[in-house]
């Protein structure tokens, strides 16, 4: 017997997974091995990854590089507290994201998952403020579909949903505005005709709140979770303009968004703009390791620097900048330098676009959108006669229906509900983007027999 064997029957005893606790559930997919963008199962069949494994993975999994660099790290240090001790690994990683940020993010804060990097964002931005004798700005502004972690002031900034509905009494009020969710405009109009008149909304709210405003927070390009909702760049643009015009931070959440995964490096670079705060985490070790970066400005930095340690930023994770994490990080940038990683995701995403957009033909379809390696198709749902709802169509029935599908074909995918969506590691080949895109339309197509 060997130890894959009963490991459902091991893990349905002992384990309490994320998510997934209905009890119809089907077992957990027992993955014993991963090899580019395969995933292996303990019964011996292959499947694709086309989540990432939750939007982390982007050079593939057990990539040699990446594993030589993790084995090297750790004969030489696995673990020190960072705290009044620093390491090669974390110093080289953070100059190398400065290198590679959008102008001005210069002060890089290690934590440990993306809600942690959206946490040490608002604490940031909340003291910055008292440490700079403006107590007063303390109000965040954060957008309709939001998604930015699942901690309790992560919760606070997403939009409101069932995910955050147990725990509303624990979670601190934000000013909400509209996002450019094009194919259901929050103001009604045509995408062709508008001039992003849903920006409207949050100038509105920032003449409002006037010097109580602490900061904009904002996914920048594409709204994961609430949609897969992918913006005009001039949305973006007007974001910053406002944050100035207002006097008050835009912090761009792109943990998911960052490293390419929307076709530029970072996402803000759509719009050539430059946030004062960044949150960085899920492909910053490529789905290796759980670590996290919060960038900030120069000015932002200084405001903390002082010697009354009462200003100092009292914030830390006994894992805080892992050496191994932070050497895997730079291993990754390595690829990305050497070999071609942003072409290549030109090409998935000029893929993902022929391959996608035809599906707009197709009864159930609703919306299309692609955006680098990204690729989603909204389907109108029987809830599209009546309103939609405060979590859209994420507990729609047909998300449960076609993962099987896909899983049965040797695909996974994990819809939002009733937007399916593709997003693959980027080293994903294009015989393999065709089958997966194929799959996706034959499934699509039939979706009457599911
Ligand atoms: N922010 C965004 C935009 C995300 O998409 C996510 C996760 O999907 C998070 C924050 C939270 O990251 P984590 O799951 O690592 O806590």
């Amino acid at each position: 017997m060997t130890s894959h064997q009963n490991l459902a029957a091991r893990d349905q005893a002992c384990l309490w997974h994320p998510y997934t606790q209905m009890l119809n559930e089907p077992p957990p997919l027992e993955v014993v091995r991963g090899a580019g963008v395969y995933l292996h199962t303990a019964d011996g069949r292959r499947v694709l990854d086309g989540v990432s494994s939750w939007w982390v993975n982007i050079h593939g999994h057990a990539h040699p590089a990446l594993n030589a660099a993790l084995a090297r790290q750790a004969g030489e240090l696995e673990h020190v507290i960072f705290a009044g001790c620093t390491h090669p690994p974390a110093v080289e990683l953070a100059e190398r994201l400065v290198a590679l940020l959008p102008g001005g993010l210069t002060r890089v804060f290690y934590s440990d998952n993306g809600s942690t990097a959206v946490e040490v964002a608002l604490k940031l931005a909340w003291q910055y403020w008292q440490n700079r004798g403006e107590p007063e700005r303390r109000t965040f502004v954060a957008l309709d579909h939001a998604y930015h972690g699942d901690t309790v002031g992560a919760m606070s900034v997403s939009a409101a949903s069932s995910f955050t509905a147990p725990f509303e009494p624990l979670l601190f009020p934000v000013v909400r505005v509209h996002d450019p969710y094009c194919h259901r405009c929050p103001v009604g109009l045509d995408r062709k005709r508008c001039r992003i008149d849903c920006l409207a909304s949050l100038e509105a709210r920032l003449a409002e709140l006037g010097p109580q405003a602490a900061g904009v927070l904002v996914e920048p390009m594409l709204q994961g979770v609430g949609g897969m909702i992918v913006w005009p760049q001039e949305f973006l643009a007007g974001v910053r303009s406002l944050c100035d015009r207002y006097g008050t931070l835009m912090i761009a959440d792109e943990v998911l968004t960052g490293f390419g995964r929307t076709g530029r490096m970072f996402a803000c670079e759509h719009a050539g703009v430059a946030p004062d705060v960044i949150c960085l985490s899920k492909g910053l070790t490529a789905g290796y390791l759980p670590l996290a970066a919060t960038v900030a400005s120069e000015p932002i930095y200084e405001a903390f620097l002082s010697e009354d340690r009462r200003l100092a930023f009292f914030h830390g994770h006994s894992y805080t900048a892992n050496p191994l994490a932070c050497a895997v990080g730079v291993a990754s940038l390595d690829l990305f330098r050497d070999e071609g990683v942003l072409e290549r995701i030109g090409r998935l995403e000029a893929q993902l676009r022929s391959g996608l957009e035809p599906l707009r033909r197709l009864p159930h379809v609703g919306d299309v959108r692609v955006i680098g390696g990204v690729g989603a198709v909204e389907l109108a749902t029987d809830a599209d006669t009546a309103e939609h709802g405060a979590d859209g169509g994420y507990f729609d029935r047909i998300g449960p229906r076609l993962s099987d599908a896909f899983l049965r074909r040797g695909l996974l995918l994990r819809p939002l509900g009733n937007v399916l969506y593709f997003m693959p590691p980027y080293v994903i080949s294009d015989t393999e983007a065709a089958w997966a895109l194929d799959t996706i339309a034959t499934v699509l197509g039939n979706l009457d027999e599911l």
